[in-house]
């Protein structure tokens, strides 16, 4: 058993995100916990550090700074195009996250910012960058990491089913496909918790 949280151990978190003016931007709770790898930067990293040494059923409010959070707002990192790039069957609206693919098949994630007739003003900057972030964090559980999910840097077996006797004949390699790094970028939208 791992009692404290440490590198290489999984780790199951309740935690509430609030802005500083108090609106709740991400939460979750004990029903669908965050699972995450510590160390390994799964999360951000004022928040990764903050976490070390906390022990199951600890509690603790946690203040993250723009540069150990989600970095600071770049006001260049922005894109105006014209309105025609955008299905016409697409209702367009301020504030509205937008899935961009590039010709290579990356995905970019980008924020409606302006909106005219002819133009779409396309923010890159992560919606929580330059943003003070203020975590109320409860630990659920701690266990050791397998060596797969230590090699591939995330994790692969929620606690439900680590728990599982029958886990061991649970084959993993059947999702190999899905789990490249693509796939991760893409699943990776906005989540608050989720590193760039
Ligand atoms: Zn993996």
């Amino acid at each position: 058993m791992s009692e404290t949280i440490q590198d290489n151990v999984v780790v199951a978190l309740a935690y509430t995100l609030k802005l500083e003016n108090g609106e709740i931007v991400d939460q979750a709770d004990a029903e669908e916990p965050l699972e995450y790898l510590h160390g390994a930067s799964n999360i951000i990293p004022g928040l990764e550090r903050a976490l070390t040494g906390m022990r199951v059923g600890e509690t603790k409010q946690i203040a993250v700074e723009p540069a150990e959070g989600y970095g600071d707002y770049d006001p260049e990192d922005i894109e105006v195009v014209p309105r025609n790039q955008f299905p016409n069957d697409v209702p367009l609206a301020v504030g509205m996250a937008v899935t961009l693919a590039d010709d290579l098949d990356n995905y970019i994630e980008a924020t409606i910012s302006a909106l005219d007739a002819e133009t779409v003003t396309l923010d890159y900057n992560h919606p929580l960058a330059g943003k003070r972030l203020f975590f109320d964090v409860e630990v659920l559980g701690i266990r050791p990491a397998t060596q797969e999910e230590i090699e591939h840097g995330h994790v692969h077996q929620s606690f439900a089913d680590y728990d599982d006797e029958f886990d061991d004949e649970f084959d993993d390699e059947d999702f190999d496909d899905f789990d490249d790094e693509d796939f991760d970028d893409e699943e990776e939208d906005f989540g608050a918790l989720r590193k760039n």
